[in-house]
């Protein structure tokens, strides 16, 4: 209660003293008319105090997983970074072989202080270290399929260890979008710590490093695949150029003809001439003339782009675009260039062209495979009479060269190969002649009716430590030519 003596001293009025209890309290206001009444009803009623109660704590921990969610997410962007790898970019093939590889010696796995691997890897399928098999299938000169296997990391997450940092690899695939070479789209998401950012560098340089690593010294060869090339099986060995044993000057002429073209850039460009060079190799089949191409290939430097044109489905629109863009630093080999001339006279109305590339299109292909860099193109064919002039007009072809039956020297060089003195310590020198000499005497060194190097060479591996054997063996292959 205030003290109002004071006031009564200095003879001001004093408020009238208030009676708490005559005053009516807020809430008894509240409660007078309807809606007082009826909230006071409720306020009294546990169910609605309780469903209320309820739905306050509902929207709070909505509210705190929602920021909970955000910050998780502002956390992540913040502490973790993705790298993203389409499969459109060449990184892509070598990064998933740099994975394979990096899996298959167990690094996966390797524990990491502080880190429970096994608990982080639980949450992750497929286990990290399950691989896919990837087929590359391609046919030989001969007709063989030969068949080439890849073991590359499957869909899924995969965590590694590289350089003691935690990576997150998820190789997904998206089967709405495809390649232009009709395999499906794919990505590979490695995710780290933002921290530990430069890792995701030096993983990318060592796969670039360990694709380059593989192709040093080698020769890679690229087949078409749709509109696309794409490397066939691994790179391999340089072919060296000893190991083609050829009639005497033909590789000589060839090679030396191939430098002068690759240092002649400024000369073509000077006068607005394509830097283009093609060569046909004609002659009979088994005489070495892919086998002469992989060996120029080792000795540039350069890999093999491989297209037989008898290949069904091959059209001209996509021998083009593939002849226009092949990958650096490749020959391109267009092998049986004779199919296109079976092409020739077909017409829109027949229903197979299209489906095969034509005489016009092979021109059309050709004298379009032009790029900034120097573009060598290699023809074979086992049968010239069937070419026609338009396509051996320099500028198309600019030399050409025949790979013949073996010559007499060509069956020397290749007896040598086997039964020389690196393989055969006594002379064999008798032999040889007297091989030569039945070859000779069955009319075998013949234009039109010779041994080619491939029969040579087999006949050779049948009996690659009894040359006795094989000179018995020519007997019986003049027997057989009648
Ligand atoms: P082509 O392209 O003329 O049909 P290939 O180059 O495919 O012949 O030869 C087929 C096989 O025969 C290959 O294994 C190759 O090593 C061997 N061969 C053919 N000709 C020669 C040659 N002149 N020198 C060395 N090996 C040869």
């Amino acid at each position: 209660m205030p003290d109002n003596s004071a006031l009564q001293k200095i003879g001001l009025p004093v408020p009238p003293e208030r009676d708490d209890a005559s005053l009516p309290s807020k809430a008894s206001e509240a409660s007078s008319g309807p809606f007082g009444n009826a909230f006071s009803s409720l306020r009294e009623n546990p169910l609605f105090t309780g469903g209320l109660a309820i739905a306050a704590m509902g929207a709070a921990a909505q509210l705190l997983r929602k920021s909970s969610t955000r910050a998780l997410q502002l956390a992540r962007r913040q502490m973790l970074v993705t790298v993203e790898i389409p499969s459109s970019d060449p990184s892509y093939e070598w990064f998933l072989h740099f994975l394979a590889n990096h899996q298959r010696q167990g690094a996966a796995l390797e524990a990491i202080p502080g880190y429970s691997l096994s608990a982080l890897l639980s949450r992750f399928r497929p286990a990290p270290r399950e691989l896919a098999v990837e087929t590359r299938t391609m046919k030989t000169p001969s007709g063989a399929a030969v068949a080439d296997f890849v073991l590359v990391p499957g869909q899924g997450r995969h965590i590694i260890n590289y350089n003691s940092t935690l990576l997150q690899i998820e190789r997904m695939r998206d089967s709405k979008r495809m390649n232009p070479n009709g395999t499906p789209f794919e990505t590979v998401e490695v995710t780290t710590l933002f921290s530990r950012r430069s890792v995701l560098t030096e993983m990318l340089r060592e796969s670039q490093a360990m694709a380059m690593g593989l192709a040093e010294g080698k020769t890679t060869v690229y087949m078409s695949r749709g509109i696309e090339w794409q490397r066939f099986g691994a790179p391999q060995r340089k072919r060296p150029l000893s190991s083609v044993i050829l009639a005497q000057g033909v590789k000589e002429r060839v090679v030396n003809d191939l430098h002068d073209f690759m240092s002649a850039a400024d000369w073509y460009r000077d006068r607005g001439i394509p830097y283009r060079r093609g060569y046909l190799l004609y002659g009979p089949p088994g005489t070495g003339k892919t086998s002469f191409v992989k060996a120029i290939a080792g000795e540039l430097d350069y890999n093999i782009c491989l297209i037989n044109l008898s290949e069904r489905g091959l059209t001209d629109d996509r021998l083009n675009h593939l002849l226009s863009n092949m990958p650096e630093r490749s020959i391109a080999l267009l092998e049986d260039v004779d199919a296109a001339f079976a092409n020739r006279t077909q017409t829109a109305e027949d229903g197979y062209r299209g489906a095969n590339v034509t005489f016009s299109g092979l021109l059309n292909a050709i004298d379009g495979a032009a790029s900034g860099e120097d573009r060598i193109i290699m023809l074979t064919t086992n049968h010239a009479d069937r070419l026609d002039e338009a396509l051996l007009r320099p500028g198309r072809v600019d030399m050409k060269v025949e790979i013949g039956y073996a010559t007499k020297e060509v069956v020397d060089g290749m007896w040598e190969r086997f039964y020389g003195p690196d393989n055969f310590p006594e002379s064999t020198e008798g032999l040889k002649k007297r091989f030569l000499e039945i070859l000779e005497k069955g009319q075998l060194f013949n234009e039109d009716r010779g041994v080619s190097t491939a029969e040579l060479q087999g006949m050779f591996l049948f009996f690659k430590s009894d040359p006795q054997g094989v000179v018995q063996q020519a007997e019986n292959l003049v027997g057989a030519r009648g």
